[in-house]
This record gives structure tokens, C-alpha cells and sequence, in this order.
């Protein structure tokens, strides 16, 4: 991918975030708008869309990010009181970064896991 994805740039080091964790294929770094007191973003460095593409396309990465949002969990000291770890995935799930990043939320309680219950 590259020039044109905005996490890309962040991993190339051409817009600058905060980060808080880099291993070798991953980078978490806090969500520039964040919604709880912990709001942590964990992506792979390379590039892959969705959580759906990299879990088919690269298992033991997407294993990489969740160990890394593991760390960052004990980092950000929210194991005792737990949080919260999702992917927006695509137009129903609200995607508007197109490269794959879990949302770790945290540090108070987050509420229901739905706004309002669609079902
Ligand atoms: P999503 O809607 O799941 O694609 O989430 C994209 C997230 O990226 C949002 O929570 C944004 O606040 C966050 N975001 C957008 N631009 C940046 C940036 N430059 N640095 C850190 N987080 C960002």
C-alpha cells in the first residue's frame, strides 16, 4: 500500500502518533480522537484491509496483534478491571481506516456493547 493510507504513513514514520508499543510486525499507537480514558490503536505494520484478510491471509500476524494488544492491556494496567478489544470491520461495522487496527478501550466502564440493540 503506502502514500495512500494513513496508517501506512504512521508506520513509515511520516505522520507522527504517539506511540506506545513496536515490535517487529506490529505498532500501537493512541487513537488521535479517543473515546475512553484508554484508547489505544494495534495494527500490523504490513498492510492488510480488515481483520477478515488478515486473519485469512496472515494468521500468525493477526496473532501478532493480538498479543501485542495483550501487552499494551497490562502496560495501560487494564487486566484487574478489564476492557475492551474490537475491529470495525467494513461499511455495517463503521470502518474509516482501511488498514486493520483493533481498538483497545479502556480505564472506566465502557457500557453496553451496542449503543441501542438492533437484534
Ligand atoms: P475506524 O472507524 O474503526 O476505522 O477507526 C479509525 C480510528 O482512527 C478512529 O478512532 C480515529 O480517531 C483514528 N485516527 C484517525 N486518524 C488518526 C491518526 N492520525 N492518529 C491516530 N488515530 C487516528
Amino acid at each position: 500500500m503506502g502514500s495512500d493510507c494513513l496508517f501506512c504513513r504512521i508506520v513509515a514514520g511520516e505522520i507522527p502518533a504517539t506511540v506506545v508499543r513496536e515490535t517487529e510486525t506490529t505498532l500501537a499507537f493512541r487513537d488521535i480522537d479517543p473515546k475512553a480514558p484508554v484508547h489505544v490503536l494495534v495494527i500490523p505494520k504490513e498492510h492488510y484491509a480488515d481483520v477478515a484478510t488478515l486473519a485469512q491471509g496472515d494468521p500468525a500476524l493477526a496473532a501478532d496483534v493480538l498479543a501485542t494488544s495483550a501487552a499494551v492491556a497490562e502496560d495501560e494496567g487494564l487486566l484487574g478491571d478489564g476492557f475492551r478489544l474490537m475491529f470495525n470491520t467494513g461499511a455495517y461495522g463503521g470502518q474509516e481506516v482501511f488498514h486493520v487496527h483493533a481498538h483497545l478501550l479502556g480505564g472506566a466502564p465502557l457500557g453496553p456493547m451496542l449503543a441501542r440493540n438492533l437484534a
